[in-house]
């Protein structure tokens, strides 16, 4: 800001007269409501990175059958748990999202098309973390022992258009599909290593609880979210579900797990849900 006016006018100070690098401490404080900047505790095991998959394909999952455990997981918590975030979220509803849907940027927001996908958001090239063994030493190798950690909330993930492991966080953000610009309805940060259909159960729920007024009414997903029980969560909240064919799919996910029966049946069965 003190350097590029570009900044400084965004910020909504006059070019010049921005204040100083203190007043800034004391303001990000005020953003993030936690005592620790870090969520997970920087002690924790050296855990295996997630393995990657082929280009362009998602990273590969256990996680299908965890998702239904999660849903139910999750129904039993309280949704309106505060989050140290909370504040960021309701400055970006206040000042972004009802001037957007104001303007008609949103598209209709009784009637939302919402598009989910994460991408990678890198933070540093290497896992940045300090041993506290000596089994390096002793020869023993890999070590899975307690490290310390300088970036906890973040891990290893797959990026599976650059075909590469990253460190940092999962970008998991909500868009408004059908409408002139796509705009970010709500953004996430998950953990890198998380799969793209954990974090959108997780930001279904908070989007839901959190944006009462907004009516969702089209979920448009990837093949990673090919799993039996997100169409079973939009059927069940009337929203219209178009995921695409998980093609390794074994007949143990989604689509495929819902219509392997009676394909027609099912198709007839989706289509009814829809009208
Ligand atoms: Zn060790």
């Amino acid at each position: 800001m003190h350097r590029c006016p570009l900044y400084a006018i965004l910020s909504g100070f006059e070019y010049g007269k921005t204040p100083g690098v203190g007043t800034f401490y004391h303001f990000f404080k005020r953003l993030w409501s936690h005592t620790s900047a870090n969520l997970s505790p920087k002690l924790r095991l050296n855990r295996k990175k997630v393995k990657g998959g082929k280009k362009g394909e998602k990273a590969p999952t256990k996680a299908y059958s965890k998702i239904a455990n999660l849903m139910a997981q999750l129904q039993k918590r309280s949704a309106t748990k505060p989050q140290p975030f909370d504040r960021l979220l309701v400055l970006f509803q206040q000042q972004f999202l009802t001037v957007s849907a104001t303007l008609g940027l949103l598209g209709d927001t009784n009637a939302l098309s919402i598009a989910g996908d994460g991408m990678p958001l890198q933070t540093a090239t290497q896992v940045r973390s300090r041993r506290l063994c000596n089994c390096r030493e002793l020869g023993i190798k890999p070590c899975r022992c307690y490290r310390i950690y300088s970036q906890p909330d973040c891990d290893m993930g797959w990026d599976s258009y650059r075909n590469r492991y990253f460190f940092g966080y999962h970008l998991y953000t909500f868009v408004a599909a059908d409408s002139p610009y796509d705009l970010p309805l709500y953004p996430r940060l998950q953990r890198a290593s998380r799969h793209d259909a954990t974090s959108w159960v997780v930001s279904a729920r908070e989007f839901v609880e959190r944006f009462r007024e907004y009516t969702w009414d089209k979920a448009i997903l990837d093949a990673a979210h090919d799993a039996l029980s997100i169409y079973q969560y939009l059927l069940s909240r009337k929203v219209k579900p178009f995921i695409d064919l998980n093609l390794r799919s074994t007949g143990s996910k989604g689509f495929a797990r819902m219509t392997s029966h009676f394909p027609l049946l099912g198709f007839r069965f989706v289509k009814r849900g829809w009208r």
